[in-house]
């Protein structure tokens, strides 16, 4: 019998090289050649619809007003006219459901006319809306109680693209996904609401300072971390094709302690992977622009130019499905998971966060004129101060069965948010809000003050790479998100904290001003007091150390470790308040969110510890038997021609074989014990932490023990692809 680990191996040896660079004919060189060729941008559209649709759209866009139907026909009409000069025969919604995955249903132009004949057909209407059976994906509940079906809008602030799978294209609108009560049961709609919310606020706080602003648009620049391995090793490990980890494997010798794989250089299969991904992104217009190896062995990362944050995050999901088709044709795969590996690094995708104005001011940008650096300092302390007030909102958004096992692991951030602002801008915040009087002569000092910093971008070497939240120069870096996440999530909470923050702001500055202050004295007055007010969010020091976690407990920062814990914010007070004072999501809509990340918990762990269950009774125990046979015959056949002096090896190791089995069986009972619980629950909250606390621990003393067998067990029993094995293969 030959071992599927044996099979995967062989295939790996026998992988040809050179591994195929281009499998398009597209150029290598000049981007700008083919750079969003399936993108149905502006220029196209401004090319394909007449004029006037054109200008609707525009300003329907702009003012988020709804387009008559007419316009919708004239825009389907050219948007089909360039799709079939691509070669489209179909079009589908593509929408971003709560799975946090992408969703998309296809339809052919094709249609039959009453009379039979065959045409060609794409109407407003169907672009504009489309009703997918919606009933399998996840609605917390909402959907039941009134109205089985989910409904497909069109987001018009989001381009439309062609997807080319093999030989097929098929044009993609991003759309909405909403009840027929127009409640969201996705990620767009909230973040489209977050940014229309945010711009609203901005605006009039920026206005303060430059009368010309009429728009603020949020940005992001997120760093998409993934593991790659081959395809036939990822498909001998069914823990890895079922749960997108592994959940059993012995550490390799080396890992990643000799930090030799980290911006080294990149393999040339991988090399290849990357060079066709790329340009299957820039034919997309995502406009990736970074790549690098990652710390851990087999990690990666790729990372565009900062865009619009709706359409970064569409660029994003859609960054995660070509991945995944490009890996398959180098016979690789992509792990998006956040800890596909124990003991070694995990992934993350760093969002980078900032704000831009229609006048092309990055407002957390110092900027270089001493005069305008009160605007910096004002949107700057204000994202401290809403952190501060909404950091455990923020966690819950980016709580996820993954993120558990990497928050607060090996180099990662902790559960605990806090924000990391750097020397100088700590010295700076420290100055200001030591000042008595906020008088003229004050104002003057603190704007002195701030035109004396360094380069903030320049001067970023030293910058903490253990913070979850830290200022780079120009933006903010949020680093606890997940690898495999939505960034809608996150972001979303970002864009409604900072905009309900500004609110408050923009309130107690204009109370000011009514009592006859100047303007500038009245904000850093403002900004003074929230200075004080969220010192405690502010620190410096190593995130990964156990003090900061004393300290943290000492400024009454919340460390919600586990994803059940750190959603139950979203049943608060507070989160109710934040989600609907700034429309992000109703009331209905926060519990049915709250409602499908418990459940997504739940299933997530049920189907690890069955997976587990499985892998141990039919992989792992019989090569732990087998291997116990052979040492127990050994042992008694040389007993019998009295070579007793020769057995204290194989008793050694039988007895440590036979110590783990047995352990493995205890973890197992305690494993089902915690199952039955767990499925007799009537609420999905009590649910969630027992297989949290009581069915997590089992699978983690299973893997104990199916470790410590497979350091021991003859090699040629052991039928999972090994650690090193994975990790090092190239
Ligand atoms: P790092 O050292 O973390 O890789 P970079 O300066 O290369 O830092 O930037 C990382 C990401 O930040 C990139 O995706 C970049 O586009 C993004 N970024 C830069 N400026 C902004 C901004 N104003 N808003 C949002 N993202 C930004
Ligand atoms: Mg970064």
């Amino acid at each position: 019998m030959s071992l599927s680990r044996f099979n995967a191996l062989q295939a790996v040896e026998n992988r040809v090289e050179p591994f195929p660079m281009d499998f398009n004919d597209t150029p290598a060189e000049n981007i700008a050649s083919y750079f969003g060729i399936n993108v149905f941008d502006d220029a196209k559209m401004k090319k394909y619809v007449a004029e006037k649709a054109y200008l609707s759209v525009k300003a329907a866009i702009q003012s988020g007003q709804k387009l008559s139907r007419d316009v919708a026909d004239e825009v389907a009409l050219g948007m089909k006219k360039w799709a079939e000069e691509k070669g489209c025969t179909h079009f589908a919604h593509w929408f971003q459901p709560l799975t946090g995955k992408t969703a998309e249903k296809h339809d052919s132009f094709f249609t039959l006319t009453h009379d039979g004949r065959v045409i060609e057909e794409f109407t407003g209407g169907a672009l504009v809306q489309q009703e997918p059976d919606g009933s399998s994906f996840p609605s917390g509940g909402m959907r039941s109680t009134f109205e089985a079906r989910g409904y497909t809008v069109w987001d018009p602030s989001s381009p439309a693209f062609i997807m080319e799978v093999g030989d097929g294209m098929t044009l993609c609108i991003p759309t909405i996904f909403v009840t027929y009560g127009g409640e969201a049961q996705d990620y767009k709609l909230p973040l489209l609401r977050s940014l229309a919310f945010l711009d609203k606020a901005a605006v009039t706080v920026a206005k303060m300072f430059d009368e010309k602003v009429a728009k603020v648009t949020a940005t992001l620049g997120w760093e998409q971390e993934y593991f790659l391995i081959d395809d036939a090793l990822f498909n001998a490990r069914p823990d890895l094709a079922m749960t997108g980890r592994t959940l059993l494997g012995h550490a390799a010798a080396k890992n990643q302690q000799l930090e030799d794989h980290y911006f080294g250089s990149i393999p040339e299969r991988v090399y290849a992977y990357m060079r066709d991904l790329e340009t299957e992104s820039h034919k997309l217009g995502i406009p990736v622009r970074t790549r690098h190896n990652e710390v851990a062995p087999a990690q990666y990362e790729v990372a565009p130019i900062f865009e619009e944050i709706n359409v970064a995050v569409d660029h994003n999901q859609l960054l995660m499905d070509v991945m995944e088709r490009v890996a398959r044709r180098h016979k690789l795969r992509v792990l998006f998971h956040e800890k596909p590996f124990a003991g070694i690094n995990g992934s993350g995708k760093h969002n980078n966060w900032s704000m831009g104005t229609n006048t092309g001011v990055n407002l957390l940008s110092p900027g270089k004129e001493p005069a305008k650096n009160l605007r910096f300092l004002t949107f700057f302390v204000n994202t401290i101060a809403a952190v501060h007030k909404y950091a455990d909102i923020l966690r819950a958004s980016i709580a996820h069965a993954g993120n558990d096992h990497r928050l607060g692991a090996n180099e990662a951030p902790p559960a605990i948010i806090s924000v990391f602002i750097g020397e100088a801008m700590t010295l700076l915040l420290d100055q200001i809000a030591k000042g008595k009087n906020t008088d003229g002569q004050e104002v003057k000092r603190a704007l002195d003050l701030i035109s004396k910093l360094p380069n903030l971008e320049l001067d970023n070497t030293d910058r903490n790479r253990t913070s979850p939240f830290a200022f780079t120069g120009n933006k903010f870096e949020i680093r606890a998100v997940g690898s495999s996440q939505n960034c809608a999530g996150p972001m979303a909470v970002m864009n409604a904290m900072m905009g309900l923050q500004l609110v408050e702001f923009k309130g107690e500055v204009d109370k000011l001003l009514a009592k006859g202050a100047k303007q500038d004295e009245a904000i850093l007055t403002v900004l003074k007091g929230y200075i004080r007010k969220s010192k405690s969010i502010c620190f410096e020091g190593n995130n990964y150390s156990d003090e900061w976690k004393e300290e943290a407990k000492a400024r009454g920062l919340n460390n919600f470790a586990t994803t059940p814990e750190a959603l139950d914010v979203l049943g608060s007070k507070m989160a109710l308040e934040l989600y609907s004072k700034s429309g992000v999501m109703n009331k209905v809509e926060l519990e049915a969110y709250h409602n499908v990340q418990l459940h997504s918990y739940c299933t997530k762990i049920n189907i690890e510890a069955r997976s587990l269950e499985e892998i141990i009774h039919s992989m792992v125990m019989p090569a732990a038997i087998r291997y116990q046979t052979e040492l127990a015959d050994n042992i008694a056949s040389l007993r019998e021609i009295d070579m007793d002096d020769a057995i204290g090896y194989q008793k050694d190791t039988l007895k440590r074989v036979t110590r783990n089995v047995n352990a493995i069986r205890e973890a197992l009972e305690k494993l089902h014990k915690g199952f039955e619980k767990a499925h007799h629950c009537d609420d999905i909250r009590d649910e969630a932490d027992i297989l949290c606390h009581k069915v997590r621990p089992q699978m983690d003393a299973i893997r104990e023990a199916a470790d410590d067998l497979e350091a021991v067990v003859d090699d040629q029993y052991w039928p999972l692809v090994k650690y090193r094995e994975m990790l090092f293969m190239r």
